[in-house]
C-alpha cells in the first residue's frame, strides 16, 4: 500500500517529522512517498495513489495550513485513510476528527503508531475504519531509525543561515531529543509530554548529521524543545559532531534556567561550533514569568546575557510580549532593557510582535489569572480567544506587527525596525521617544548570524500560503 507522509510547514526546515517515520514505514514494507508543501508542488498523483495519507502537525502554523489543504486533498482522494500526527494532533483531536475527517490521531512518539496503522490498513484495506487502537499520545521508548531523507527536497531549498554580507550557510535539521522535562504553562509540549523527554541515540544523531553534511549541510539546527534537558546526552553529541565535522556550525534552543545551571558549558558550545542559541525568555516581568512558570527571572536573563557575552556565545532571545498581563509601560520596559543590555541586534523583530496563543490542553487554563480573560475556544483558530483589558495594547500589537512586517518586506535591518517599534511604543505611552543611540559593533556590522526563517511557531499562515489552496 502507498503511504503519503505530508508536511505543510516546519519553520523552513527539511521535515524530520517526515524523514523519521519514512524510515520506520519503509522498514515495515510500506511504499512511502514524502510531500512537503512548504517547498514541493501539490502532487496530485502522489495524493491520489495513497491508501494512507498521514499529515504531520508539529505546530500551530502547520496545523492551520493543513486545515486549508485537506479539502483539496480529499477532493483528489476521498477514500484514503487520513491520519494526523505530531505535537498539535492530539491537542486538536476533536477538530481534526469532526471537521477534517481524521481517522487516526497520533501524538508524542508517533512512529510506532504509524507503523501499526499501516499494518492494519494493509491487512484490511484503506476503508477500514475500526476505532483507533493506538493511544492518542504514546510516550513509549522506541528504537529510533536513521531518518530517510532521499524522498525530500534538497537542503538548499530550505531556510539558510544568514551570516551577513551576503554570506550564507546551507542548513540541515535533526532532533537529539523530544519532549521536555519542564512544565511551562503556555507551552504546547507540556500537554503531550507532561514533563517527560525521550532521547535519540547519539550515534544515530551523528549518522543523521553525516548524511546531511553529505547532502550539502554546512550548519545543523537541533530542533530539540530544549537541548540541555539531558546535558549528559547533549554535550557528547556536540563533541562528537565537532570531532568529525570541525567546520560545521550548529544552533540549539536552550532555556535561560539551563544556560545558568550549565554555565560551565557555554564555552563548550562555542568551541564545538555553536553559532547561536535560541532562548525562550518570553517576558522580563517577573509576575508574568511566574504565571508562565518559566523557571527564570528578569535578573536571570540579564545574567545570561552577560555570561554569553563573556563566552562569545550569540543569544537569540524569543518573547511573548502581548499577554493579558502585559502593559504598554511593560512593553516599553522590555525595549529599554534590550537597549540597555545591547541586545537590539540579537532579537528578530517578529519576536516583539508575538501574542499569546492558548491551545487546548494548555496548563494556563488552570490558572485564575488566565481564566479572568478567557473567551471561547475557537476551533478553526486552534486557540482560546482572550481579550486584553487595555484595548490600547491590542492597537499597539497591530501597529508593531505591521511595522515588523513592512520592515521585513523592505529589507530593513533589525535596528531600523526596532527604531520604528521604539517610536510606536513611546507614542502608545504618550511619550516622546528619546533618540536611540546604539553602539557600533566592534566588527563594524550590526548583523548577527540567524536563520533566514525566524523562530516562531504560532504565526497565522501567510497570504502566499493561503493562496496555495
Ligand atoms: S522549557 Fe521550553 S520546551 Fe520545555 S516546557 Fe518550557 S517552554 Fe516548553
Amino acid at each position: 500500500m502507498n503511504v503519503l507522509l505530508l508536511s505543510t510547514y516546519e519553520l523552513g526546515h527539511q521535515p524530520f517529522g517526515l524523514a523519521s517515520p519514512a524510515a520506520f514505514l519503509a522498514d515495515a514494507g510500506a511504499d512511502v512517498h514524502c510531500l512537503d508543501l512548504a517547498v514541493d508542488a501539490f502532487d496530485e498523483i502522489a495524493i491520489g495513489a495513497a491508501g494512507l495519507i498521514a499529515i504531520y502537525l508539529p505546530m500551530h502554523t502547520a496545523t492551520r495550513i493543513a486545515s486549508m489543504a485537506v479539502p483539496r486533498i480529499r477532493s483528489i482522494n476521498p477514500s484514503a485513510h487520513l491520519c494526523f500526527y505530531g505535537l498539535y494532533a492530539p491537542l486538536n483531536e476533536a477538530y481534526l476528527r469532526t471537521e477534517l475527517g481524521g481517522g487516526t490521531i497520533l501524538g508524542g512518539e508517533f512512529e510506532g503508531g504509524l507503523v501499526n496503522l499501516y499494518r492494519r490498513l494493509s491487512s484490511n484495506g484503506p476503508a477500514f475504519d475500526a476505532a483507533q487502537s493506538d493511544p492518542l499520545i504514546s510516550l513509549a521508548k522506541q528504537e529510533f531509525r536513521l531518518p530517510r531523507r532521499d524522498g525530500l527536497a534538497a537542503l538548499s531549498q530550505y531556510a539558510h543561515v544568514d551570516m551577513g554580507q551576503n554570506a550564507r550557510r546551507t542548513v540541515g535539521y535533526t532532533e537529539a531529543s523530544r519532549g521536555c522535562k519542564h512544565l511551562c504553562r503556555h507551552c504546547p509540549v507540556v500537554p503531550v509530554y507532561d514533563g517527560k523527554f525521550r532521547i535519540v541515540p547519539p550515534q544515530l544523531v551523528i549518522d543523521d548529521i553525516r548524511q546531511q553534511v553529505d547532502a550539502g549541510a554546512e550548519h545543523i539546527t537541533f530542533g530539540d524543545p530544549d537541548f540541555f534537558n539531558g546535558i549528559g546526552h547533549a554535550i557528547p553529541v556536540v563533541e562528537a559532531l565537532h570531532a568529525e565535522f570541525p567546520e560545521l556550525s550548529y544552533d540549539a534552543t536552550i532555556k535561560v534556567e539551563h544556560l545558568l545551571k550549565h554555565a560551565n558549558h557555554l564555552d563548550t558550545l562555542v568551541r564545538t561550533g555553536c553559532l547561536f542559541v535560541t532562548t525562550a525568555v518570553e517576558s522580563v516581568d517577573d509576575r508574568v514569568l511566574d504565571i508562565l512558570d518559566k523557571g527564570h527571572t528578569r535578573d536571570d536573563f540579564v545574567q545570561v546575557i552577560k555570561m554569553a557575552a563573556r563566552a562569545n556565545l550569540t543569544l537569540s532571545p524569543t518573547f511573548i510580549p502581548f499577554l493579558p498581563w502585559s502593559s504598554r509601560e511593560g512593553y516599553l520596559d522590555l525595549l529599554r532593557l534590550l537597549v540597555d543590555q545591547g541586545m537590539v541586534d540579537y532579537v528578530a523583530p517578529v519576536q516583539l510582535t508575538i501574542r499569546l496563543l492558548i491551545p487546548e490542553g494548555s496548563r494556563l487554563l488552570d490558572v485564575e489569572e488566565m481564566r479572568q480573560h478567557l473567551g471561547e475556544f475557537d476551533a478553526a483558530a486552534l486557540s482560546y480567544q482572550w481579550s486584553h483589558p487595555d484595548p490600547a495594547m491590542d492597537a499597539l500589537h497591530a501597529q508593531v506587527s505591521a511595522a515588523a512586517e513592512a520592515g521585513d518586506t523592505e529589507g530593513a535591518t533589525r535596528r531600523q525596525i526596532f527604531g520604528e517599534i521604539w517610536r510606536l511604543a513611546h507614542a502608545a505611552c504618550g511619550l516622546n521617544p528619546p533618540s536611540l543611540d546604539l553602539p557600533v559593533a566592534l566588527d563594524g556590522s550590526d548583523h548577527k548570524p540567524c536563520l533566514s526563517e525566524p523562530w516562531y511557531c504560532c504565526a497565522e499562515p501567510t497570504a502566499k500560503q493561503i493562496a496555495e489552496f
